[in-house]
């Protein structure tokens, strides 16, 4: 992520990826104010344009040309990322509870959650159907179902709820998947309540004609598998159910301290203010203008984002923010499978040249998140209070750019975990430097690796480069002991350097934490980025377990991770990699490799190491140089992290290929192989490299994969040198 030019003084933190804060996103990109360190937070890397929703689900829109990749966005707008679920506020604390991870801080906080369709009145809901949203959910399901349909035949779906999205959810299903008998329920007597009967009149014929039952005034009181209980009447048989149903709020709200209007959704001014919060900004589903209360609809969402871009800004920069009025009537484009249905007020008409205008007019709108380049960032000038301890000075070096001790203390006191202890027998003292008591029979592994920041989530980064500098043990078969760490911090306003560093601790803790290595102490100063390094203790036993250069001929080899992240993040940069592309290799990277390690042990490898800077190509080579071996590499079964291939063929390298480059010069391969280049792309938190006996080979895969390494594959073998290179892609 690029930094601004002066060091950040206020965190605003957005929650929700949805279409106001797609726009917000788009300006501040072009327009930022200076000192503001924004950050998004979303549980969906790619969020769902819902102008396109109903085409998506009937086939005719590509997931990518219905979502926004929100990775790109805020790489482009100069805004971190976090990919989580939000499940809480503590405003008193001014921090945001997310799940599996820590909280985060805010200044400024603005939401743009949406909705969720209101299904907890219906027993067995949850258990047995599905909501439309989150789109990425119900989209498993809904792919599940088209995929049973496909296998054994004809089966029914049922869709609660006959407002705009559960009829055209309806006709789109039944278009994407004619063989499926849909029925559209709805508990009062007309489809599109709240629509001007015209467009019902058109909506129901079109029903008609697509083939979905209509079933109205049929409340559904409860869900059992394979059937519908209604308040009265016979149950109906289902074998699916996506709920439509009204929408409704994140139920945490209640317990927040915001005022909300009487659904459970945030109470706003016209300034887009909460209601009891002025520092915290609502918009879209998720926000109720108190004074112009709107339907729930993704139009007054879109409508929004500019209006919340000069609010927030203002309010950062001192000012006080416009207002805003929403249009009372707004034109809807319904979806109709052969069409759409125009209606503005009481004007309500069906043609099929109003699906191009519907298209034109969500192509247009998609079209600004699509293919974003970085751009010279402006800001503008000036912002809300300066915090008392800020002095704009030159930065000292030396021992002066230490983290003060307030900063420091602040971290550690708001970290939850304790620092792992050793057992007993390993007394640790903690002194001005820490003393280890090793026993002994047992031989001290020592191992130290630096990171930069190469993602804008610090936790992330914590966990990922703790899990890096501990993979020289595990490839060593060492267990890690204990760590010295030292963070390098961003010079910021105090609350944001000590939000920084006790972020990436609680990173570090939970990686250090599940290998069971005690940290022993550490140093923090100020530097231009985020960055991490630890040293890091292992022991073993003195016969040694892993070497990396005892290679022998005829085993095979195994790799436990797939290739690719170097070039992923190095196209992540250039907002040229798909945002859920990097959230699988962050998932590789989160990995730690400590239970390979044991497998590759229990399996009696007689050598291994970890693929790192050099690449695979560049680290194998080092395991065979010592005993003259070859290598025959399965050029299929070499496995590659999503997008990976993609971005390496448009040219994209990582900056390090430069020079890994000359390892391909061992390697024999096909002429313009695009998986050659892979072969030398620098990993972050790589997989192991291990040579197996062959007998052992493919119950060490069966084990590995059992232990989560699902990309683990049995890559080569090993072969005495003949004359060529010593390596060659088969
Ligand atoms: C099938 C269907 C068709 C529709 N068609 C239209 C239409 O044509 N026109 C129209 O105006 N409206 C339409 N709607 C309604 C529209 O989808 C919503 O009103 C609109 O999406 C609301 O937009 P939003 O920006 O408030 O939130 P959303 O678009 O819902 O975005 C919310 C974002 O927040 C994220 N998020 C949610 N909860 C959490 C959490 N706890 N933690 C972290 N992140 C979270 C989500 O992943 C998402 O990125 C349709 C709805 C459906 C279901």
């Amino acid at each position: 992520m690029r930094v601004m030019n002066h060091p950040y003084r206020v965190d605003l933190v957005l929650l929700g990826g949805g279409h106001s804060h797609g726009i917000f996103l788009k300006m501040w990109g072009m327009n930022p104010v200076d000192g503001v360190r924004v950050t998004l937070i979303s549980e969906s890397t790619d969020t769902p344009y819902s102008g396109m929703l109903p085409g998506f689900i009937g086939g005719i829109y590509s997931h990518e040309e219905a979502h926004i990749d929100l990775r790109q966005l805020t790489e482009y707008a100069g805004v971190r990322y976090i990919h989580g679920h939000v499940e809480g506020l503590d405003i008193p604390a001014r921090q945001i509870k997310l799940a599996d991870r820590p909280p985060v801080r805010f200044d400024c906080l603005s939401f743009n959650l949406g909705s969720r369709p209101q299904m907890d009145d219906v027993e067995g809901a949850h258990e047995f159907g599905i909501g439309i949203k989150p789109v990425a959910r119900f989209w498993e399901y809904w792919s599940h179902v088209q995929e049973t349909v496909k296998r054994h035949g004809p089966h029914t779906l049922s869709v609660v709820g006959a407002g705009a999205a559960g009829v055209e959810t309806a006709i789109s299903m039944k278009r994407a998947c004619p063989q499926l008998k849909i029925q559209l329920i709805q508990k009062s007597s007309e489809i599109l309540p709240a629509h001007h009967p015209k467009v019902r009149k058109i909506m129901a014929d079109k029903l008609l004609a697509a083939g979905v039952d209509v079933i109205c005034d049929a409340a559904v009181k409860s869900l059992k598998k394979g059937n519908i209980i209604l308040q009265s009447g016979p149950p109906l048989e289902t074998d699916f159910t996506v709920f439509t149903t009204q929408a409704g709020a994140p139920q945490w709200l209640a317990e927040s301290g915001l005022k909300l209007d009487e659904r459970g959704f945030i109470a706003v001014r016209d300034t887009l203010q909460s209601a009891s919060h002025p520092f915290i900004f609502a918009v879209g589903d998720v926000a109720t203008m108190e004074d112009h209360p709107r339907p729930k609809s993704g139009v007054f969402a879109v409508r929004q984002g500019q209006p919340l871009f000069h609010h927030v800004s203002q309010y950062l920069k001192g000012q006080k923010p416009s207002q805003f009025y929403p249009q009372k009537r707004f034109l809807s484009l319904m979806y109709t499978g052969d069409g759409a249905v125009l209606s503005r007020g009481g004007l309500a008409f069906s043609h099929p040249v109003l699906a191009r205008y519907k298209d034109h007019i969500d192509r247009k709108f998609m079209k600004k998140f699509q293919n974003l380049e970085l751009r010279e960032m402006r800001t503008q000038i000036g912002i809300v209070e300066r915090s008392d301890e800020f002095e704009e000075t030159i930065r000292c070096h030396g021992c002066a750019a230490k983290v003060g001790s307030r900063i420091l203390h602040g971290a550690l006191e708001r970290l939850k975990k304790e620092p792992w202890k050793p057992k007993a027998d390993f007394a640790l003292h903690h002194d001005d430097a820490a003393i280890l008591d090793i026993p002994s029979d047992t031989r001290l592994l020592q191992t130290v690796d630096h990171l930069t920041a190469f993602v804008s989530d610090p936790y992330i980064f914590g966990r990922i480069a703790a899990n890096h500098c501990l993979s020289d043990i595990y490839a060593m078969g060492g267990k890690p002991h204990s760590a010295l760490a030292n963070i390098i911090v961003p010079y910021a306003d105090q609350r944001i350097m000590e939000e920084d560093i006790y972020q990436t601790l609680e990173g570090m803790m939970t990686s250090l934490e599940s290998s069971k290595t005690a940290l022993l102490g550490g140093h923090t100063s100020e530097g231009q980025h985020l960055s991490l390094s630890l040293t890091v203790n292992g022991l073993m036993p003195p016969s040694g377990a892993l070497a990396k250069t005892s290679v022998k001929a005829g085993h095979k080899l195994i790799l436990t991770k797939a290739l690719g992240t170097g070039v992923l993040l190095a196209a992540a940069m250039r907002i040229k990699a798909r945002g859920v592309w990097i959230d699988h290799g962050i998932s590789s990277m989160i990995m730690d490799n400590g239970a390979a390690a044991a497998c590759f042990v229990k399996h009696r490898a007689s050598a291994c190491t970890d693929v790192t800077g050099f690449g695979l190509i560049g680290h194998l080579q080092e395991m065979l140089i010592s005993e003259n071996l070859g290598a025959k590499l399965f050029r299929d079964a070499i496995p590659v992290l999503a997008g990976a291939l993609e971005v390496s063929e448009r040219g994209i390298v990582s900056s390090l290929f430069a020079q890994n480059r000359a390892f391909l010069d061992s390697l024999s391969y096909r002429d313009q192989d695009p998986k050659a280049k892979i072969l030398v792309d620098p990993q972050t938190s790589g997989g192991l490299l291990a040579a197996i006996p062959a007998e052992t080979a493919d119950q060490c895969l069966v084990d590995l994969r059992a232990a989560g390494y699902l990309d683990a594959s049995i890559i080569g073998q090993l072969e005495p040198l003949g004359t060529a290179q010593p390596m060659e892609l088969i």
